[in-house]
């Protein structure tokens, strides 16, 4: 483990999709949200554990794909410091950061095993975020559950 950072192709993208400033460790998390899973159509770069301004970050380039608004609301679960840049004919169309949904169904599933969203009902999963100093954590509008850590792994 003497050198963390790992790069596999940063060459700029002609069109597409960049998004900076993941929180490190954090990309396998949001290739997992996009459905990519190392064999896609566009060509995806990942760069883990770049020097960032405010420390260490991760950037995924994706080419020839711009994020969906559902995507970039998950994105903003497990990276809520991530910005998104709209890239076309090689220049940045659009820059935002990822916006916090306020509440999210159908994209965490409740650590409650015995909360309804879990049980054969037909009932969608539904919680309120909450954006604290600490990080997102996730309240079950059912049972009132909170997730405050390794929301990745709860994600539908
Ligand atoms: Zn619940």
């Amino acid at each position: 483990m003497s050198n963390p950072t790992k790069e596999i192709r940063v060459q700029p993208i002609e069109n597409g999709t960049v998004i900076d400033h993941i929180k490190a460790g954090q990309a396998l998390n949001v290739l997992k949200i996009l459905g990519i899973s190392g064999i896609s159509n566009g060509v995806v770069s990942v760069l883990i554990n770049a020097p960032g301004e405010f420390g260490n970050k991760d950037v995924v380039k994706i080419e020839g794909r711009e994020l969906r608004i559902d995507e970039a609301d998950r994105i903003s679960l497990i990276a809520p410091s991530a910005t998104i840049n709209i890239i076309r004919d090689f220049d940045v169309l659009e820059k935002k950061k990822v916006e916090i949904p306020a509440h999210v169904a159908g994209v965490v599933k409740c650590i409650n095993s015995n909360c309804i969203s879990n049980s054969n009902e037909p009932v969608t999963s539904k919680f309120e975020v909450m954006n604290l100093e600490s990080g997102i954590e996730l309240r079950c509008d059912y049972c009132e559950r909170v997730i405050s850590e390794n929301i990745a792994e709860h994600l539908l």
